[in-house]
């Protein structure tokens, strides 16, 4: 073999080994102000948290969930509780319309240290949530981001302390009889009503998956990174 494709082949397996931090060649994406919020669920949506209960979620290990009622008036909502680990919906789907409403909390922090949680499909590819309003991180990390992967076309954050909304169009992995995958996991993301990821192609899983084996379906996973970041209304339409 020629001994330079050896050293572009070691580099190679190197970087993928690496974990995402700074790539000078991304620059961030440009802000838009989006417009006002919506989400209701439609009647074939599956709910997987309307702040009636938590009976839909566990730990990752099938215990109990650990986050509480959050502080909103109306008491449809949760809070991520630091230390308690993420949680996984009991419900799996394969391809799927999904809907999740989030609030990053007044706080001070700075970049990946600032509103952090995520939102996993299968458990398996993060849609990044993150304060990035006015909040610099390296661009493939920021809110809205396929952690690691694509950079959102835009930034379309609201402040701390404002709802906002991940409307998500996501397509499974495929495989071949054997059990190869033929075709990637597929994911578009709507954000605040602003298209912010157009069928990006997941290569493989994300940082911090819970499993590192891709399969046709699995469930929904919320990210506990140590911020109280709010949820509500999240629900999940099979296609
Ligand atoms: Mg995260």
């Amino acid at each position: 073999m020629n001994p330079i494709a050896i050293v572009v082949g070691i580099a190679a397996v190197a970087a993928l080994a690496h974990q995402p931090e700074k790539k000078p060649e991304l620059k961030a994406p440009p802000a838009v102000k989006p417009g006002p919020s919506h989400g209701a669920a439609p009647s074939d949506a599956v709910m997987l948290f309307d702040g009636k209960s938590f009976d839909k979620w566990t730990k990752r290990d099938g215990s109990p969930m650990g986050w509480k009622p959050g502080p909103g008036k109306s008491g449809d909502d949760m809070v991520v509780v630091a230390g308690a680990g993420d949680i996984v919906s009991k419900e799996t789907f394969g391809d799927a319309q999904i809907h999740v409403e989030f609030m990053t909390p007044v706080e001070k922090g700075d970049g990946q240290d600032r509103g952090n949680s995520g939102v996993y499909i299968h458990g398996r590819y993060e849609v990044q949530v993150l304060d990035s309003y006015k909040s610099e991180t390296y661009p493939d990390g920021q809110c809205g981001a396929i952690y690691g992967q694509h950079v959102p076309l835009v930034n379309a954050c609201r402040p701390q302390g404002e709802w906002q909304t991940y409307d998500i169009i996501f397509r499974a992995p495929k495989f071949d009889a054997a059990g190869k995958k033929t075709v990637n996991a597929n994911i578009t993301v709507i954000h605040n009503g602003v298209l912010i990821q157009d069928h990006a192609e997941a290569k493989s899983p994300t940082g911090s998956a819970m499993a590192q084996d891709e399969k046709a379906t699995g469930p929904l996973m919320l990210q506990e990174h140590g911020h109280a970041v709010v949820y509500r209304n999240v629900w999940v339409r099979k296609i």
